[in-house]
């Protein structure tokens, strides 16, 4: 966990912990401070914030991987039907699981950020199903912000178009994700994955309390 960098509590920026000679000998708290949301909040709430946040972007990223593994490579025009027909300006190739992934987190940012900060809101990926066959088509993706901050939603779909190729659909707009996303998700959600117990048991536990920055008075 040494490697995780110290985040900002409100806006998950990456930030710098300066720590001075009397907080390194703990007669004074350490400070840090974050440029972009010019806040300035103790160190460990920015450890906490680190580590909590990497905490969710790695379940994410074994859920993806994990919905990608039993998705089916689809030929060209299944792949456009299956991701809903939608605007080539809407769709983007992606060469490799760990850009899928980035660019995904970039888009997901605000759900990510709250769940790190314990709040209610949710990232959840599943299958879409062929209405015809019913055999597993594409992967859905959707962020839910919290109910605090409007329940807004963040939807992606994602097709393989090769071993670890993609192609990523990015839902316009933050207005409202599609009706069979919304359904699949509440009716299938894909469960944690499963090589790794102690991730869900880390999950729970950061959406206690203590997750909620110290320091951190909003507005
Ligand atoms: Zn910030």
């Amino acid at each position: 966990m040494t490697d995780v960098p110290p985040r900002c509590p409100f806006c998950a920026n990456v930030i710098k912990v300066e720590s001075t000679f009397w907080s390194r000998i703990g007669l004074k708290t350490a400070l840090a401070y974050c440029m972009p949301c010019q806040r300035s909040f103790e160190a460990r709430d920015a450890q906490t914030m680190g580590s909590s946040f990497h905490q969710w972007a790695e379940l994410f990223r074994g859920k993806l991987a994990q919905a990608l593994n039993l998705a089916p490579i689809l030929p060209e025009p299944v792949l456009h039907r299956a991701l809903g027909n939608p605007h080539k300006d809407d769709t983007r190739l992606i060469p490799s699981l760990d850009e899928l992934v980035r660019t995904c987190l970039r888009h997901q940012r605000t759900p990510l950020i709250e769940m790190a900060r314990g709040r209610e809101s949710t990232l959840e990926v599943t299958h879409l199903h062929n209405e015809a066959t019913g055999d597993v088509e594409v992967v859905a993706i959707l962020g839910t912000s919290s109910s605090e901050s409007g329940s807004r939603e963040w939807e992606q779909l994602v097709a393989r178009t090769g071993l670890s190729h993609f192609v990523l659909y990015t839902h316009p707009g933050t207005s409202g994700a599609e009706t069979r996303v919304k359904r699949a998700v509440h009716q299938r959600p894909l469960p944690a994955p499963q090589h790794d117990p102690a991730v869900a048991a880390r999950m729970q536990a950061s959406r206690a309390p203590a997750a909620v920055p110290h320091t951190a008075k909003h507005r």
